[in-house]
């Protein structure tokens, strides 16, 4: 067995307190359960990372600290950044204190169990460990086939994801250290952890319904988000708008040939309706290619800005065992 190595587990929360006693409770037992059989050592935490939270998160937060010092320690965020970039505020945080890191939503949607084997991965030389869902049956159907589809679509886009991994892995001092070097401001964890490379590997767990609480993203986020995933890693949406430009342009040819064929010929005065169709059709797809590229654009000036990607106003955390 080698010698036990710290693990710090991030945990974003965003008004989470329906859910933080169970989760604190269960993390707790796990920790407790993991450092007694060797495999994590006893400076190893949970970082709650409070998400600019409107209810009682982060003062539930500090108590759990001050009940538990030993393992429970918190990150109150300036405001509320976004679950991406509070997972970032932790990892950040926590680089140069562990060996091992974990994100992990609160909401204990992913398996608390699955924590044993990334760790055991971890010892076999893995410095990346995905936590992938094995099924879906607790999604409702719209969720399942909306999520699906957007592993799939992500995929013709261009951009390298694991299937059916979310933010649930497990990350070595390494792979962090590599992480903070992307200075990107549009964050999307789960395209830029493959990038950084080095040896990894899937653990499987079954996804369990949200424990408590309801979710933070609602359809109109999650739209948002698989756009943010495709513009920021992907540049195969602006290829296609000259792929659409270039056959229209051969379609308008012919339809400027024909129009002058039916000019001699003395029949043009059909063709109202197809003059509609075409103006409309046209005028929606040059919008649409405008919307995409100031997608781009708005990305490009975001990151121009270089703003801080979170602002940490406290950090209780007890290093000593
Ligand atoms: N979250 C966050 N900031 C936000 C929104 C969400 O830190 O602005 C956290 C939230 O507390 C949870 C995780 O991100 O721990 C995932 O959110 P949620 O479970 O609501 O998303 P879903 O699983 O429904 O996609
Ligand atoms: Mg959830």
């Amino acid at each position: 067995m080698p010698t036990p190595e710290t693990l710090y587990m991030v945990v974003p929360c965003y008004n989470e307190e329906a859910v933080l006693p169970e989760t604190s409770k269960r993390l707790k037992e796990k920790y407790q359960s993991l450092i007694s059989r060797g495999l994590i050592s006893d400076k190893s935490r949970v970082v709650f990372v409070n998400d600019g939270s409107k209810d009682k998160t982060w003062s539930m937060i500090q108590e759990l600290h001050e009940s538990d010092p030993q393992f429970f320690s918190g990150i109150n965020l300036a405001h509320n950044a976004g679950h991406q970039n509070a997972v970032l505020a932790g990892l950040m945080t926590v680089k140069d204190i562990c060996d091992m890191a974990i994100t992990m939503d609160a909401d204990l949607q992913d398996d608390i169990n699955t924590i044993d084997a990334m760790v055991e991965k971890y010892y076999e030389g893995n410095q990346v460990v995905y936590g992938v869902r094995s099924a879906r049956d607790t999604d409702t159907f719209f969720k399942r086939f909306t999520a699906e589809g957007f592993y799939k679509f992500m995929k013709v886009m261009g951009a390298d994801v694991v299937y059916n991994h979310a933010d649930f892995r497990l990350m070595s001092k390494t792979v962090l250290k590599e992480l903070a070097n992307f200075k990107e401001v549009n964050l999307f964890l789960r395209g830029m952890v493959p990038l950084i490379g080095y040896q990894s590997c899937n653990v499987y767990y079954e996804r369990a319904e949200r424990f408590a609480g309801e979710s933070k993203y609602p359809l109109k986020k999650m739209l948002a988000f698989a756009i943010n995933g495709i513009t920021s890693f992907s540049v195969k949406p602006l290829k296609l708008i000259t792929n659409v430009g270039m056959i229209m342009s051969i379609l308008s040819v012919i339809a400027i040939i024909w129009s002058i064929v039916a000019k001699i010929g003395g029949f043009s005065e059909i063709g109202w309706s197809s003059t509609m169709c075409s103006i409309w059709f046209i005028g929606g797809l040059q919008l649409l290619a405008l919307g995409i590229i100031g997608e781009y654009i708005g990305k490009i000036y975001a990151e121009v800005k270089q703003r801080p990607r979170f602002i940490i106003a406290d950090f209780i955390n007890n290093t000593d065992k």
